[in-house]
């Protein structure tokens, strides 16, 4: 099967490179996307997701909060303010800010943006949450 690059940088640089993947999914706002060799190009912002990444028989998951994907030719990038290996994520410490984050949505609802913070936080926690747990 024909391969591509692909790399998962943050601004505390790459999380993750691969030179042979075969296919990346991943959830864009528009919907799910699934990248294969000689895609078109693209730019998509991504949702608070899990990304899956095939190469040979193993597919690979990573937590990835939001961000973008950019597809070009043979390179896949994705760029997110914060990604994660199932490897690296501390569960307790997901787990803690998932508590947090529910304590303050079930909270009166004072103030919008941090009621949205506390949306995108949870939803963060979740993610690493279910990524490690794969
Ligand atoms: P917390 O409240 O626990 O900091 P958060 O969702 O606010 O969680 P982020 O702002 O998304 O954290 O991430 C800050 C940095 O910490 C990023 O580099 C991210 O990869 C890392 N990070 C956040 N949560 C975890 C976790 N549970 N395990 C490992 N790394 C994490």
């Amino acid at each position: 099967m024909k391969t591509f690059s692909v790399s998962v940088v943050t601004p505390d640089g790459p999380v993750y490179e691969a030179a042979d993947a075969e296919m990346v999914s991943a959830r864009a706002t528009s919907g799910e996307i699934g990248i294969l060799a000689d895609h078109v190009p693209l730019v998509a912002p991504l949702t608070i997701n899990p990304v899956r990444i095939k190469k040979g028989d193993h597919t690979q998951i990573l937590a990835v909060s939001g961000g973008f994907i950019e597809v070009r030719k043979d390179t896949v990038t994705i760029l997110a303010q914060a990604a994660e290996q199932a490897t690296d994520i501390n569960v307790d410490r997901a787990k803690a800010a998932k508590e947090r984050a529910e304590r303050r949505l079930e909270g009166t609802k004072q103030d919008d943006i941090d009621f949205k913070r506390a949306e995108l936080a949870l939803r963060r926690a979740s993610i690493r949450i279910d990524v490690a747990e794969k």
